[in-house]
């Protein structure tokens, strides 16, 4: 098969041209061939294979392309990078890989293009395309990933008993790629992905996050979670998902599977936002469920606090995983916490206070916290879930009234501490709290409009009720 099409752009004219003057072979290999065989439009990541030295071929590129751009060298690995325009072209020399049992650094020794599919991860990623004059556009596909690209299939190609214990990073791609190509992952693999879960423990934290987040940005990330929980590896990753797993039946009071639910969860998130953190926020919503479980003879099972519980255990999770302790966190801590404020109001004629508060509470992410609810609606009655859908819906409504009217979104006192003081002749106490407080309750419950008039109104008496006099100055 010739896939000259494929290399149209003219930098390929161009890495062809430098391998004739240098005298080697070169391919291009991996994502960007596969990429563009699904049709998934093509990729600005290329790499490239050279038999003999990548480093003189992409220096022999540089010189060749235009701008002639800087050439970045990884001495280490033998790899070098140059950008053309959008593109990111990678070089690497072919290679032959062995590996020790505690590494996933192999021991690296020059190979021919076979020795070099032979170390990559799966078939459809050992797909290569010849750049070289006499066969420019050739496909080289050893191991029938073009068969397994059209069934769909996650192969490795070698044993894959050996390929995943190698480099246990590989059983997170498999189910990453899986997840987000919607291809299924051969069995004999799968079962050697169950066999090595626990060599995952080798593979560093920052790696794992990378395949997680590419999971969880993919269109169904259930079907990676579900895989992760198959094969074991989810026990080592997020042992906190796994402890919402199952069903207790007490007194015959049965709560619902909390792991699945949240799997759903997730899933309905991602039809309605491309958001990674919100996903995240959806994936660990329930977390605290587990630590928080408790059956009552006359109420049966709660989870009482559960979102407080919940939003702690996103902090210890996300350190744990060396993620960021940033803003991100905090995002996900912030749905977490709120996570069942909205349903309280949903399953409630909905008042204009609980509203206010609703929006003084969230600030800015009142929208990310409602797409967060109508996703947590997993019900299969669906009497229910037409109920709670449009309570949602009037309650958006009310949040964009009440926002319009009362501006609590990101509620400043319209009084100031300084101005209470002041008012009163004080010196900093107790009652300036007291009084800020019932000026702040008073606008969210709507007793009085979020003006300055309403709150000076309403300062001078309750300054007057708790025995202050006015200060003459006033
Ligand atoms: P994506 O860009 O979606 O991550 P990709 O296949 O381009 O997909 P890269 O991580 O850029 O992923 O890897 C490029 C190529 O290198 C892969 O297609 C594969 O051939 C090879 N590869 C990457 N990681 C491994 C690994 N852990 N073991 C073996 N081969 C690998």
């Amino acid at each position: 098969m010739n896939y000259k099409k494929a290399l149209k752009h003219t930098v390929f004219k161009i890495v062809s041209q430098s391998v004739e003057e240098i005298q080697v072979d070169a391919y291009v290999i991996g994502g960007f061939v596969r990429d563009y065989i699904l049709k998934r439009g093509s990729a600005k990541d290329i790499d490239i294979v050279a038999v003999g030295n990548g480093i003189d071929l992409a220096k022999q590129v540089a010189k060749n392309l235009p701008n002639k751009p800087k050439v970045q060298i990884f001495k280490t690995y033998g790899t070098a990078m140059l950008r053309h325009d959008e593109i990111e072209l990678e070089f690497v020399g072919a290679r032959k890989e062995s590996y020790s049992e505690n590494s996933r650094n192999p021991v690296v020794e020059n190979g021919s293009l076979e020795d070099d599919q032979n170390r990559r991860d799966f078939t459809i990623n050992a797909l290569a395309l010849s750049l070289n004059k006499d066969n420019f556009g050739d496909l080289l596909d050893p191991f029938n990933g073009i068969q397994d690209l059209e069934n769909k299939i996650i192969r490795t190609p070698l044993n894959p008993d050996i390929t995943y214990s190698d480099d246990p990073l590989r059983m997170l791609r498999a189910i990453r790629f899986a997840t987000q190509l919607d291809f299924t992952i051969e069995t004999e693999s799968l079962n050697a992905i169950s066999k090595n879960s626990s060599r995952i423990k080798i593979i560093t934290k920052e790696r794992i996050v990378v395949e997680l987040n590419k999971i969880l940005e993919s269109p169904k990330p259930s079907v990676g979670f579900l895989l992760l929980e198959q094969t074991g590896l989810l026990e080592y990753i997020l042992p906190e998902l796994i402890a919402l797993k199952g069903v207790e039946e007490v007194e015959g009071q049965r709560h619902k599977d909390n792991f699945y639910h949240t799997l759903e969860v997730v899933d309905n998130i991602s039809e309605k936002t491309n958001n990674l953190w919100l996903r995240w926020a959806a994936l660990l919503h329930d977390v605290g469920k587990a630590p928080t479980k408790k059956f009552h003879k006359k109420i049966g099972w709660t989870f009482h606090g559960h979102e407080f519980e919940g939003s702690k255990m996103v902090y210890h999770l996300f350190k744990r995983l060396k993620m960021p302790l940033n803003d991100k966190m905090k995002f996900v801590q912030k749905m977490v916490l709120m996570s069942s404020r909205p349903i309280v109001l949903a399953q409630d004629l909905v008042t204009d206070s609980a509203v206010r508060r609703l929006v003084f509470d969230a600030g800015d992410y009142v929208d990310d916290l409602m797409t967060l609810c109508e996703a947590d609606i997993t019900t299969k009655n669906s009497k229910k879930f037409k109920k709670y859908h449009n309570n949602f819906k009037i309650v958006r409504d009310k949040i964009i009234e009440v926002e319009e009217r009362d501006h609590v979104r990101n509620f400043q006192p319209p009084i100031s501490g300084e101005e209470i003081m002041k008012t009163f002749n004080l010196q900093p106490s107790r009652e300036i709290g007291v009084i800020k407080e019932f000026i702040k309750e008073a606008i969210l419950e709507g007793d009085i409009p979020n003006d300055y008039d309403a709150a000076h109104n309403l300062m001078i008496e309750k300054g007057k009720k708790l025995g202050l006099k006015v200060s003459d100055h006033d």
